[in-house]
């Protein structure tokens, strides 16, 4: 499972910044995931709190995780406009499909609550 292999690479990560932080305890993990990211939010949360008790510092941390929504930029006339997965969008200004992706695809951690 994807989700599976992501939650332990968070989980490796969390646990090294706060062992060098010198935390007592990971109280929360905010996590930033694109809606074109492919990774499932309900998923990734049952795998985190499934496999977080191997972990001494992370063991009892809560994932909180925010989606955020794909950004893309038209190349002609420089508009800025909220993508969808799984569509390909026009631009709103001037209707061109010559567009590039802003954000969308992110995976990553915001920040790290520790005690
Ligand atoms: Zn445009």
């Amino acid at each position: 499972m994807h989700e599976l292999s992501i939650a332990m690479e968070i989980l490796e990560i969390v646990e090294k910044e706060a062992l060098k932080h010198g935390a007592g305890a990971v109280r929360k993990v905010r996590l930033k995931v694109g809606d074109l990211s492919g990774v499932e939010t309900d998923s990734l949360t049952f795998s985190f709190d499934a496999i977080k008790g191997e972990k001494k510092l992370a063991g009892k941390a809560d994932l909180l995780i925010q989606r955020t929504p794909a950004r893309i930029r038209c190349k002609p006339c420089g508009a800025d406009f909220e993508g969808r997965s799984g569509f390909i969008v026009s631009c709103p200004e001037c209707e061109g499909f010559d567009t590039r992706l802003l954000a969308g695809d992110e995976l990553e951690i915001v920040d790290i609550e520790i005690d």
